[in-house]
């Protein structure tokens, strides 16, 4: 597991959990708002999607929105793979 001191140099760092688990739209949106400008917003991200964490904003993403980023490094890293095959 990586390290997760980050954790603590987050927007939110001071704010209940709850607000990054939200169970609607809106509550999302605010989430990704309280996410902006973050200074370990990448760390974040990337922690999330290495990890699959599947529920919650996580650098500034939804679930959906880290699904489909995961996919687009794999694709990303398959194309890179095949043309060191070459
Ligand atoms: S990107 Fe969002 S969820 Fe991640 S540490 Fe920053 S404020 Fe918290």
């Amino acid at each position: 597991m990586r390290d997760t001191s980050w954790m603590g140099n987050g927007n939110c760092r001071n704010l209940p959990p709850d607000l990054f688990f939200p169970t609607d739209g809106a509550g999302v949106e605010v989430a990704k708002r309280i996410c902006e400008g973050c200074p370990v917003l990448d760390i974040c991200l990337d922690y999330a999607i290495e990890n699959h964490v599947d529920h919650g904003v996580w650098g500034g993403e939804s679930e959906r929105s880290r699904r489909r980023i995961a996919r687009q490094r794999r694709v990303h890293l398959r194309s890179k793979q095949s043309l060191r095959d070459l």
